[in-house]
């Protein structure tokens, strides 16, 4: 498909390059013949008020003659430089095109793969379901605690599913490109972030230790918030149990910056560079465990970040937890 666009591209423009070539030829044919031809009249106005005797009687003096081998040697110059701008052209119309289409590649290549991998995604638990219900269904009578029992990890199921449909959701609605223009403060996301998931860290017996100072930035209060919910359930997630986390936040060099630190299991160096790719999860022992995430959690806060004209960098050790540091400008 790129490939018959690229040729398209290529002789569209070619054919943009070559008619501007060719209506300066035209230009400076037209001038330069008109010149020429004044030139050789008043040449020859000349020479007819020298004496005769001065000329090799061979030598034609019609200033028409001479205008028109000019002009022939012109129209073959304009020719020659015309073949040369078509060769060199064309090599570079082919270069362009290719430029032009890349980012549109690129674009198209990560559609493809996203649709792959969400509907590999879905598959999974659909295809869990089906199956539980075709075992059940082939039995006469169905004991009625089987059949809670289906349906228990039916809803399981499709709680994988939901969870799966809003990181989805979420991830489309901040594709869109915003410009905010309401101050948020940032100590005040992180408070509520803390206690949204107040429950989820008081059962893995876990503490966030907060330090927050007051700091504003521009934003969208609930996009924000979820970033922060986002890594601190992931410091919870990737930690052991009783485990603290650290979550702070501060002000430098005209920056906001929130942090989240854990004394996790950490990130190994060669996963840190994907960890923000969607549905990229690192862990393959815990990827088969969908009820953590589907590796959207990051590449979601990143999109907000980077909404947000911020960036998440990332230091982890293996054994050792990790650090992520939101760096948002201050607002002003
Ligand atoms: P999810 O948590 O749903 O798998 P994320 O996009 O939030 O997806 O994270 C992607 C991967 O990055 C995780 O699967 C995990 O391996 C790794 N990761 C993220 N945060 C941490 C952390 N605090 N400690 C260790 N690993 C982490």
């Amino acid at each position: 498909m790129f490939h018959s666009a690229r040729i398209r591209l290529t002789f569209f423009y070619l054919a943009v390059i070559m008619a501007i070539s060719l209506l300066f030829s035209l230009a400076i044919y037209s001038l330069s013949s008109r010149s020429i031809s004044g030139s050789l009249r008043r040449q020859a106005t000349y020479f007819e008020n020298l004496p005769r005797y001065d000329f090799d009687p061979n030598f034609n003096l019609s200033p028409d003659s001479q205008a028109a081998a000019a002009r022939h040697e012109l129209q073959f110059d304009l020719l020659l430089v015309n073949l040369a701008i078509l060769v060199i052209a064309g090599y570079g119309s082919y270069l362009m095109a290719d430029k032009t289409l890349e980012p549109l590649e690129e674009a198209l290549d990560a559609q493809s793969r996203f649709t792959a991998d969400a509907s590999h995604e879905l598959r999974t638990p659909l295809t869990a379901m089906k199956t539980e219900i075709e075992v059940a269904l082939r039995s006469s009578k169905l004991p009625i605690a089987e059949a809670r029992d289906l349906l228990v990890s039916n809803l399981e199921e499709i709680s994988k599913l939901e969870a799966l449909a809003n990181g989805l959701l979420k991830l489309a609605s901040q594709d869109k490109e915003v410009s905010y223009d309401s101050d948020v403060s940032l100590d005040r996301v992180a408070a509520e972030a803390v206690s949204r998931l107040k429950k989820v860290v008081s059962a893995r017996h876990q503490e966030i230790e907060s330090t927050l100072s007051e700091v504003s930035v521009r934003g969208d209060y609930a996009s924000l918030v979820e970033l922060a919910v986002i890594l601190l359930d992931n410091a919870s997630k990737y930690s052991e149990e009783k485990s603290p986390i650290s979550l702070s936040v501060s002000s430098s060099n005209n920056h906001a910056k929130l942090r989240v630190s854990d004394q996790g299991k950490g990130i190994a160096e060669t996963d840190i560079e994907h960890i923000f790719d969607r549905f990229y999860r690192s862990d393959t022992s815990r990827s088969k465990n969908k009820a953590d995430g589907y590796g959207l959690g990051l590449s979601i806060a990143k999109k907000i970040a980077e909404n947000h004209g911020g960036i998440i960098r990332v230091s982890s050790a293996i054994g050792h937890g990790s650090s992520f540091t939101l760096e948002l400008p201050l607002s002003r």
